[in-house]
């Protein structure tokens, strides 16, 4: 496909146009409003079972494309996304309800176009293990075959491009199964990067739990790819089992930060509060309790307030909004009842933890939770939403201890004015990745995965394309 050729999507309405079943369908509501945005439809298992049919078909001819025509596709694909962006975005901060504005729905729909083409870019060489008088060993990565790929709501469409970039561009076929909240945001991208693909190279099944629980049961499926919470991905190890299908596993996280008292409160505020509050804080590696020492623990809890207090709240295409609201009502029903136990154990809500039950929308304000036990359920379970708990610490081991304590390990952070000292701090942390000075900034090129209960197996870089492939060795 050349530049002249790329088909340009004008709004949101033009791609539901092509995506809605022609009648029937589950019908999605804007989490903001209520208002209808669209149908999508409801595949069944024996959707999915035709669509890993094709998917197999398709394989050979994809692999046989070589590495350099696969390149030139996810490229394409990266161009037709970027052709479309604006009506993508409209639709997913319809559907998921972030705003357009701010590191919300136009920063994920281009973080899906960076992806691709960073994904085209890495080069997956041979390996020579062995070369010498005795003989010679290579380690080649092979495609695997088909892919099914698993998602959540929270970054329906970004999420969804880590796990097919890769896969693709390693000469495996890919069947998506979308969260059952968030399927026309992923109908429509993928349709989208369909102009840039062959047919059946990808394909989405737009199904409920049942078709997610199938998919990871199939024979024909050689390698899940799942990003959701961690009892899902304990439920797909154990129906995977009987096939032996390899699995990456990117589960849930509850993710530390420290801030060390030699940290300055007023110029890391607004870097701590998105790290906490992105997406509304219904991001995977956010910052959801947050460590700081009793000497600065009031100036960081009143530059926190601060900041939140200049970060609007509201519909998604409102250009002023930057937070929106919780995606589902079991979401908000989660976080409340949260802030609820921690304000009824005597924590301290510096603001919010009051949502407006007049206020149409699953709307839960920004909610700081100061003087919080570490043992209260808003720090130990995974809030997923925007209310964070700012618990006092005064030794660095105990803050380390506390950080560790908990059976998940994904992202993490350290906050100081000595980089040196906050290193130290980091690799005592059981996390698989450890920011400096700021929280949940993820990169093509570095891979990302968790410790314990959040998951195993690595994305991005040419890790993540290790794992999208076949590892074998021709020894000689
Ligand atoms: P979820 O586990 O409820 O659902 C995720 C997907 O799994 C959905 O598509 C769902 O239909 C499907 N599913 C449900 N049961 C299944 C089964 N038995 N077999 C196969 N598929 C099944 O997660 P969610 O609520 O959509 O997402 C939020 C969670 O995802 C949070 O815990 C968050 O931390 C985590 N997450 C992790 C990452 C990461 O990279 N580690 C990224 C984003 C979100």
């Amino acid at each position: 496909m050349s530049t002249d050729t790329i088909k340009t999507f004008a709004t949101a309405d033009d791609l539901l146009a092509l995506i809605q079943p022609s009648s029937g369908g589950r019908v999605i509501n804007d989490p903001a409003t209520g208002e209808k945005v669209g149908r999508a439809p409801e595949h069944s298992v024996g959707d999915l079972n035709s669509a890993i049919e094709a998917a197999r078909a398709a394989q050979e001819g994809w692999a046989a494309l070589g590495h350099e025509a696969r390149i030139v596709a996810l490229n394409n694909a990266a161009d037709a996304v970027e052709a479309s962006a604006e009506a993508l975005a409209v639709l997913l901060s319809r559907e998921q309800g972030k705003p357009l504005n701010g590191p919300n729905a136009r920063f994920e729909v281009g973080a899906c176009a960076a992806w691709l083409r960073a994904t085209a870019s890495f080069e997956l060489e041979p390996e020579v293990l062995v070369d010498d008088e005795g003989g010679r060993a290579e380690l080649h990565y092979r495609p695997l075959g088909v892919v099914g790929a698993i998602g959540p709501w929270n970054w329906p469409m970004m999420i969804s491009v880590w796990q097919l970039a890769p896969a693709l561009r390693m000469g495996n076929t890919v069947v998506l199964k979308p969260s059952e909240y968030t399927p026309l945001s992923v109908l429509a991208l993928v349709h989208v990067i369909n102009t840039a693909l062959p047919e059946n190279a990808l394909q989405v099944v737009s199904g409920g739990r049942d078709v997610g629980e199938a998919m990871t049961a199939h024979e024909q499926i050689d390698k899940i790819m799942f990003t959701g919470s961690t009892s899902t991905g304990k439920a797909i190890i154990r129906s995977s089992a009987d096939t032996v299908k390899r699995i990456t596993l990117e589960l849930g996280g509850n993710d530390a930060g420290i801030v060390l008292p030699d940290a300055d409160p007023k110029a890391m505020a607004q870097d701590l509060f998105w790290g906490a509050f992105i997406n509304t804080g219904q991001t995977c590696a956010a910052l959801k309790r947050l460590y700081v020492h009793e000497d600065i623990y009031d100036s960081v809890c009143e530059a926190l307030v601060e900041v939140a207090g200049q970060m609007p709240m509201g519909v998604g295409l409102d250009e002023n909004n930057v937070l929106g609201p919780l995606q589902n009502e079991a979401q908000f029903n989660i976080v409340s009842s949260l802030v609820q136990e921690a304000k009824d154990s005597g924590a301290r809500v510096l603001v919010g933890g009051n949502p407006d039950a007049e206020q149409p929308g699953f709307f839960y304000p920004t909610t700081l939770v100061a003087d919080i036990d570490n043992a209260n359920p808003l720090v130990t379970q995974e809030q997923f939403g925007p209310a964070l708990p700012i618990i006092k610490y005064s030794t660095i081991d105990e803050a380390i201890e506390m950080a560790n304590g908990l059976d998940v390990g994904l992202g993490a952070s350290v906050w100081s004015s000595d980089k040196a000292q906050a290193r130290e701090v980091a690799a005592r942390i059981e996390a698989g990745t450890v920011w400096i000075n700021k929280h949940g900034a993820v990169d093509p090129r570095v891979p990302f995965g968790g410790t314990k209960q959040s998951g195993y197996g690595l994305e991005f870089g040419v890790e993540g394309l290790k794992h999208l492939g076949q590892p074998q060795v021709i020894s000689y």
